[in-house]
């Protein structure tokens, strides 16, 4: 069972190009931008942000629907706000990298000596390539 983002990534990594194009299809079904503020108005007319990444046409917040999507608990996201800051993919891959920097910053600022390997936090960049 599929309990965090990290755990639906492997999931979704795991598809064939059919079902991933079902998947996409499936969320974009499901979404739920068109009833959200920042979405009304805009011109916009993609869906799915989530997956398919930032829109051009929608650049002030004015609010964010994604909670009351039921995607987002269908893929464990954790964020929102995906029309302006980007596919889910792409957030938890720079909140990752983001961490790792934080890491290598105190690894590099401490005096004691290293006990253990640091954790491994790559990620397989060519995950979702159609997201
Ligand atoms: S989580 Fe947000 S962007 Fe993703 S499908 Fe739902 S409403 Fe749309
Ligand atoms: S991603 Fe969130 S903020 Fe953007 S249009 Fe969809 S519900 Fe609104």
């Amino acid at each position: 069972m599929v309990t965090c983002f990290e755990d639906m990534l492997e999931e979704l990594d795991s598809l064939s190009p059919d079902e991933l194009s079902n998947k996409i299809a499936e969320v974009k079904d499901s979404c739920v931008c068109i009833t959200c503020p920042s979405y009304d108005g805009t011109g916009e007319i993609n869906v799915g942000f989530c997956t398919i990444g930032k829109s051009d046409l929608i650049t002030e917040n004015k609010g964010c629907s994604c909670g009351d999507c039921p995607v987002t608990s269908i893929l464990s996201l954790r964020w929102g706000g995906y029309c302006m800051h980007g596919a889910a993919k792409d957030i938890f891959k720079a909140e990752t990298e983001s961490m790792k920097g934080e890491l290598l910053e105190e690894a590099c600022q401490s005096d004691e000596p290293r006990a253990e390997e640091p954790p491994n936090f790559d990620i397989d960049e060519t995950r979702f390539d159609q997201f």
